[in-house]
């Protein structure tokens, strides 16, 4: 998604809403992500010098995810606040940072600032509205697969004393 500077932006002291959407790859989301919503963004923007301006909006999304507890979709409804200040490229401000976003001419690429907000915002893990029940069975079978693999660990722990 590319926003495009209306034409006097930088010294009308106007505020100029936009609004749009970005595609993300599910898989550049996390090894859990199955699925991801278009990101969308509704905002506004201010110029505050002819080479900065103010970015400020909401970004929203839906996320499916592999439940950490049980294994169904987990859905995550993403719903984050914006607020940048944007550089021009080149300009004296935008010394190389990580942590900032350049235009350039006329025309502010929002599909890496997005993306870095939707990543900062993710879970680490997604739980789905699984059941307390159902959260007890996975335990019970995760006790049950710890006790089928202990065999191993005595014999390790046997390798070890010879
Ligand atoms: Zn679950």
């Amino acid at each position: 998604m590319v926003l495009k500077l209306a034409p006097g932006w930088g010294n009308s002291g106007k505020t100029h809403a936009f609004s749009g959407e970005v595609l993300l790859d599910a898989a550049s989301l996390g090894p859990d992500v199955l699925s991801v919503s278009p990101i969308r963004v509704e905002g506004a923007y201010a110029g505050v010098t002819a080479d900065a301006f103010r970015l400020f909006g909401r970004i929203s999304a839906r996320i499916t995810a592999v439940c950490a507890k049980c294994l169904d979709e987990a859905v995550y409804d993403l719903d984050l606040p914006l607020e940048e200040t944007v550089l021009r490229a080149g300009s004296l401000d935008s010394e190389p940072s990580e942590d900032r976003f350049t235009f350039t001419g006329d025309a502010l690429d929002m599909d890496e600032m997005l993306r870095t907000y939707v990543l900062l915002a993710l879970p680490l893990r997604y739980i789905c509205g699984c059941l307390p029940e159902r959260i007890q069975e996975m335990d019970a079978a995760a006790a049950e697969a710890r006790r089928d693999i202990s065999p191993f660990a005595v014999l390790l722990q046997n390798m070890e004393e010879v």
